[in-house]
């Protein structure tokens, strides 16, 4: 698992999803969550700095947690489909977050992997229960949410999966605001957008789980 986080934190750097110390990744595994300590440069991070908790917040070993443990644990609590969540700061992503309260449905691959519409949560302060709160209720079953102000979390049934939603989202939201510059637009609809969806659930995700 330590293994996983170090591999996933390159890969959100090297695709520019976060610059300094901002963001944090982890893996739940079983009834442990491994997660980056908070504040840490990604590039002098070690396998023993990684951080592993319990879902009730114990700290068991590793550095101290990153500060948005209580987001992460809250959805690891209310989704038991999820074992591993992205945190990231990406441009476009973080810019829709300003100017709209979600995506609808544009694209494809979007619709599949994040679901119908991502929402942007309300705002609250980085750290707080109160943001893990809101969170939580934006992402509803969703595979993405847009944090207000802030940036963009993604989650999935392993870490590749939350990565390649990271990607996607970002890609997304980049679409968006060009598309909002440009004036009109054509949305998938409603009913092909729940097949689309369900497709990719039930049927889409047979691929490698290694990150690359
Ligand atoms: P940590 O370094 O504590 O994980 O915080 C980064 C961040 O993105 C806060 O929202
Ligand atoms: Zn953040």
């Amino acid at each position: 698992m330590k293994n996983e986080i170090l591999k996933a934190v390159k890969f959100i750097v090297k695709n520019g999803l976060v610059k300094g110390t901002w963001g944090n990744v982890s893996i739940r595994d079983g009834e442990l969550i491994y997660i980056t300590p908070s504040g840490i440069p990604y590039d002098i991070l070690k396998e023993e700095d990684i951080s592993v908790v319990k879902l009730d917040g114990t700290h068991i070993s590793g550095l101290k947690p990153s500060s948005e443990l209580p987001t992460h644990l809250e959805i690891y609590k209310n989704r038991e489909d999820v074992n591993a969540i992205v945190h990231t700061h990406p441009v476009f992503s973080t810019t829709i977050s300003l100017v709209v309260d979600f995506i609808p449905p544009l694209v494809e691959d979007a619709v599949m992997i994040l679901g119908p519409k991502i929402n942007v949560s309300e705002y609250a302060l980085p750290g707080t229960l109160e943001l893990a709160k809101k969170v939580v209720k934006a992402l509803e079953s969703n595979h993405a949410v847009i944090l207000r102000n802030h940036g963009l979390i993604t989650v999935g049934e392993d870490i590749k999966e939350a990565l390649t939603a990271s990607l996607v989202c970002e890609k997304t939201a980049e679409i968006f605001l060009y598309a909002l510059n440009i004036g009109n637009f054509n949305l998938i609809n409603e009913e092909d957008a729940f097949i689309l969806r369900n497709k990719y659930l039930n049927s889409y995700r047979q691929n490698s789980k290694d990150i690359r």
